[in-house]
């Protein structure tokens, strides 16, 4: 037993609080913004600024360790909690944090992401679509996630008609990719790695759709170099915990699209489809217990989520065989907001 601190207040945090109080552990969070579900499964939730340091030291004299469920979380908040009881190290927050970061630290690797360019100008962008050419996505290096602060350039028309954001930017070259895919893997504090099989991801308007097992070609074959990328990541980072890397499935192999330090999106299939999942082997990394096995435990998987709609419309799966249900329980429906999802599995 003990105390678990959970900065981030929503579902990757909630799920991470259900698998942790089944191992015994009390958790609490650090959730700044008040419309939060990981109170729901926490038995205390600070709601102060993430910069507040009387709050964090509060926070952190609760817990035995501390991790994270939300990836911006400001790198001086992370790095306000006690050295050696945070789990990833904060320097994972960092690298990610930053796109051109995440990039060149993986380049540093040997990984290869999509071509890409500095953009700080309307300048550095006219050069940037000259050299990388059309189609290209515009993303903000910070705070993006589910597809926000990306702009697709289709033509040099679409740059004269972008009003620029007064943020630093990156422009990427289109992926013609085949497929796209995930490595997931969790590294335990003697840098024990396991790694769940990986699924090919479907995306709309930015957002996972659906992750599904088996994943088949061209993923399968494309995996193995995949994870030797993810394993030289966690390794050079000294990574403890849930490990994410975004993959391009195409014809000259795996491009590195992100990596997020955390559980992820296209892990919730291991919750029943997989002997551990992803939920119980992060906390049993940053708790420093011994990893669960985690190969696929069905024929097949899959994971749909359920985006921008009340969750009652999903609920006729619940007649259905080896299908399960998860309600994140949030009380607004939102365009793009995840609400929940459904696995189904054939075992
Ligand atoms: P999240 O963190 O929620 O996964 P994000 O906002 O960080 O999302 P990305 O992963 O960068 O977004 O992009 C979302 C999706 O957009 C990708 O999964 C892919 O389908 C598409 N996409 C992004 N960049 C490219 C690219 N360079 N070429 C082709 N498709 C891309
Ligand atoms: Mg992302
Ligand atoms: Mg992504």
């Amino acid at each position: 037993g003990g105390t678990i601190g959970i900065l981030g207040g929503g579902q990757l945090g909630r799920m991470m609080a259900m698998s942790a109080a089944q191992l015994g552990y009390r958790c609490i969070a650090y959730a700044p913004e008040g419309d939060n579900v990981v109170s729901q499964v926490c038995d205390d939730v600070f709601h102060n600024k993430w910069d507040d340091n009387a709050a964090l030291a509060a926070f952190a004299a609760q817990c035995d360790v501390v991790t994270w469920e939300f990836e911006n979380v400001p790198v001086p908040t992370a790095q306000a909690m006690p050295a050696g009881r945070i789990f990833p190290h904060p320097r994972a927050l960092e690298t990610a944090q930053d796109r051109l970061a995440e990039k060149r630290f993986v380049e540093d690797l040997g990984g290869r992401p999509a071509a890409y360019a500095r953009v700080d100008s309307r300048a550095d962008l006219e050069a940037a679509v000259d050299r990388l050419g059309v189609p290209g996505i515009l993303k903000t290096r910070r705070d993006g996630y589910d597809g926000k602060g990306q702009w697709r350039i289709g033509s040099d028309r679409d740059v004269a008609g972008l009003s620029l954001p007064e943020t630093p930017l990156v422009y990427e070259a289109f992926v013609e990719f085949e497929a796209e895919f995930s490595v997931i893997l969790v590294r335990a504090q003697d840098g024990a790695i396991r790694f769940w099989d990986s699924p090919r991801n479907s995306h709309e308007n930015g957002v996972l759709a659906t992750s599904t097992l088996p994943a088949g070609e061209p993923i399968e074959a494309q995996v193995e170099a995949a994870r030797d990328l993810a394993r030289q990541v966690a390794d050079a980072l000294d990574y403890v915990g849930v490990l994410t890397l975004e993959f391009f499935a195409t014809r000259n192999g795996p491009v590195f699209n992100e990596m997020a330090p955390r559980v992820h999106n296209s892990g919730h299939w291991t919750i029943e489809g997989a002997i551990t999942s992803q939920f119980e082997n992060h906390v049993r990394a940053v708790a420093g217990l011994p990893l669960g096995d985690t190969a696929t435990a069905a024929k097949s998987v899959t994971m749909i989520n359920i985006v921008g709609k009340d969750i009652k419309g999903a609920h006729g799966h619940l007649d259905t065989p080896d299908t399960h249900l998860h309600d994140y329980g949030k009380a607004q429906v939102r365009a793009g907001r995840k609400m929940g999802h459904v696995t189904r599995l054939e075992r």
